[in-house]
């Protein structure tokens, strides 16, 4: 298993930044975990866009899956200037109407909607959701395969389900929104703190910090590690080896 971080921005792209986009190498197959605002642009330097087997999305933010429309207008005019392309499957929890609108037609992608806490196997890598309190229905994402167990937090408040959703991961990919744990949006984001403390508490074997503001990029780091020693701040293009 390998990651590879394509986007870790928080809600808007910093210059020649990207929002939240993963990609991850299991059994065989390119999946992606999210495909947020400018990550596209990032992804395309590294991989064909139509290699891509499997796109997870946490939630219909666009901050995680904003780039999934250019991509879709991508892939369809290919198709229509003769490439044969297949379709790809996208899962995550239901898309809404309006996003259904553009993305359900051409054939570009092939829909699976998510159920919380419904373990699923998805090109050979099982696939479970944890429903996590966020502004709209948001999912962690917790994957096994090769032996090996990543686990995403995507968007999340502060709740003891985000130390299920790590329990024991091999690699823990956590949110970091926050500068402190005093603010308002502690019922929806978490800080380094608490990814911190909900790693430790997991026992994840690492823990990889993402969706931070890069201009307090060290203090969150050091918050973090006042919890879990180990952790490390995640950088685009960088690849994490899982196991
Ligand atoms: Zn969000």
């Amino acid at each position: 298993m390998r990651l590879t971080v394509f986007g870790n921005n928080a809600t808007c792209p910093e210059a020649d930044g990207a929002c939240a986009c993963y990609l991850l190498e299991a059994a065989g197959k390119k999946i992606l975990l999210d495909l947020g605002d400018a990550s596209l642009a990032k992804l395309q330097q590294k991989i064909d866009l139509a290699e891509i087997d499997l796109i997870l999305i946490s939630h219909w933010h666009f901050d995680h899956m904003g780039d999934l429309f250019c991509a879709k207008y991508q892939l369809e005019t290919r198709a229509a200037n003769g490439e044969v392309m297949r379709p790809i499957l996208l899962a995550g929890p239901a898309a809404p109407p309006w996003a259904m609108a553009e993305l359900g037609s051409g054939g570009v992608f092939e829909f699976c909607p998510l159920e919380a806490g419904r373990e699923t196997t998805l090109q050979g890598v099982k696939v479970q959701p944890f429903a996590l309190p966020h502004l709209i229905e948001s999912y962690g994402l917790r994957l096994r395969a090769e032996g090996k167990t990543f686990a995403y937090s995507g968007d999340t408040g502060a709740t003891d389900e985000v130390q299920a959703l790590a329990r024991g991961a091999d690699l823990f990919l956590c949110e970091a929104s926050l500068r402190n744990e005093q603010t308002a949006e502690q019922g929806h984001h978490l800080c380094a703190g608490m990814a911190g403390r909900f790693a430790a508490r997991a026992g994840a074997r690492r823990l990889v910090l993402t969706h931070y503001p890069a201009s307090h990029a060290a203090a969150i780091l050091a918050q973090a590690r006042q919890q879990y020693p180990a952790a490390v701040l995640s950088r685009i293009f960088e690849s994490y080896e899982i196991g």
